[in-house]
């Protein structure tokens, strides 16, 4: 038998784990608005931490025990929601530091949920598909106890899909009867709803488009780099090039391939069904990520794991900027020099925000057992991104902050709201 549990990677780096840094964000926003130091802390403080032994037997016959986290941030305004991690990197600061953001982001698009992240600390990849099953029926069991429609719900995150969410809500319906809104992101036989998988990447171009409008210009012929190409990365690149831009350059974590011209993002992601990677793409140079970081485009687009634009590597970015696909992608100090070299950021909570904005209308479509079409869930995604940008954009002109500040102050003076309106 063999145990995995956290462990502390950023403790010896030196810099503020997730954690903290998500921390900081908040505290700066809150400095801005003279939050009472009371409400503060209530706001920072995640309301539950749950943390589960996931015992699998592997298919050799042997027991393996990982670690599954599940943290509910803050559910002032309405049932805890968030995604499901599987990744050898979980531990319970990042889940925190995610949950965390769930918080803001729900907020800041003003769908009725809290913030809350689970996750499982394993190899996605080096898994089989009955591993896999076994691991999330038994996390879901050891977890259900906090989980319901009215109280947690969990969608796919990194490492997690469609048919993960489809084993969650069988283990939870086979012990208390079907319940579809127990999570969101399932396929679409099962209560999903149209255009979910597409969202966040939609989204993000949506976050873009709303941009150059905004500033007088427009996406098309603007160019973009791709840091993933999983569930946000290819969507995004799909998008950018349906919107007349032009995506020279992605990276996956095999490989990546660059084309000044614009590459053929249909042909590409051909050949990644095919091979399960964009590298060796015909067509197109190879690229590699410290390349597709300093890159002179015109936005450059992080949509893969956390921490990747650090101290180190910013001083190269090239894009006037940098629309966050992925969640906590930028490390503060990061961040710091990024807004003083006057490179745009536009912050996770708002530009990853499409895919819990879609998970809202499934919910609402599961709890109410009527289906919309998908051109009205992407009318209405547009709508709500559109009027988050645009609330985003005036109170970041109004305070002369960055975007990311502006992002958490509006969210944060919603839960705050909340919490005082609820009372102790
Ligand atoms: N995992 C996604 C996120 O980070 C979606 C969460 C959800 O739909 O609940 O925003």
């Amino acid at each position: 038998m063999t145990t995995r549990f956290s462990t502390g990677r950023y403790k010896a780096s030196g810099h503020p784990n997730a954690y903290e840094a998500v921390n900081e964000m908040f505290d700066s926003a809150a400095d801005r608005l003279n939050m009472d130091p009371q409400l503060r802390s209530i706001l920072k403080t995640p309301f539950r931490e749950v943390t589960v032994a996931v015992p699998v037997r592997m298919d050799s016959g042997k027991i393996h025990v990982y670690a599954g986290f599940r943290v509910q941030h803050n559910g002032a305004r309405g049932p805890w929601k968030g995604g499901i991690r599987y990744h050898p990197q979980v531990d319970l600061d990042e889940v925190r530091a995610l949950a965390s953001l769930m918080t803001w982001k729900t907020a800041l698009l003003d769908v009725p949920f809290g913030g809350a992240k689970g996750g499982v600390s394993c190899d996605p990849m080096n898994m089989s598909m009955t591993e896999l099953e076994r691991l999330t029926r038994k996390f879901t069991a050891r977890i259900a106890l906090v989980l319901g429609p009215q109280r947690d719900v969990p969608a796919p995150d990194l490492g997690t899909d469609g048919q993960v969410m489809a084993w969650m809500m069988d283990e939870y319906s086979s012990r208390r009867g079907y319940t579809p809104a127990i999570v969101t992101g399932k396929p679409v036989t099962l209560g999903g709803s149209l255009g979910r998988k597409a969202a966040t990447g939609r989204g993000v171009v949506t976050i873009a488009d709303s941009y150059y409008t905004a500033m007088g210009q427009s996406l098309k012929g603007k160019t973009c780099a791709v840091q993933g190409f999983g569930n946000v990365g290819s969507f995004t690149a799909q998008f950018w090039a349906e919107r007349g831009g032009k995506v020279v350059a992605i990276t996956d974590v095999k490989g990546g391939v660059y084309n000044a011209k614009g590459l053929d993002v249909p042909a590409l992601s051909k050949f990644f069904d095919e091979k399960r990677t964009i590298a060796g793409f015909p067509g197109a140079e190879p690229m590699n990520n410290q390349d597709l970081f300093s890159l002179p485009v015109d936005c450059l687009i992080p949509a893969a794991l956390g921490d990747v634009i650090t101290p180190d590597n910013c001083v190269h970015i090239k894009a006037p900027l940098v629309i966050e696909g992925a969640n906590h992608p930028t490390m503060p100090e990061a961040d710091e020099d990024l807004h003083e070299r006057g490179v745009v950021v536009i912050p996770d909570i708002l530009a990853n925000a499409g895919g819990v904005t879609v998970s809202y209308f499934e919910w609402t479509q599961n709890l109410t057992q009527f289906y919309w079409d998908e051109e009205k869930v992407n009318r209405e995604l547009d709508v709500k991104m559109r009027r988050a940008f645009m609330d985003v954009h005036e109170l970041a002109r109004k305070e002369k902050c960055s975007y990311r500040t502006a992002a958490f102050m509006q969210a944060i003076k919603r839960v705050g709201e909340a919490e005082t309106q609820r009372g102790n």
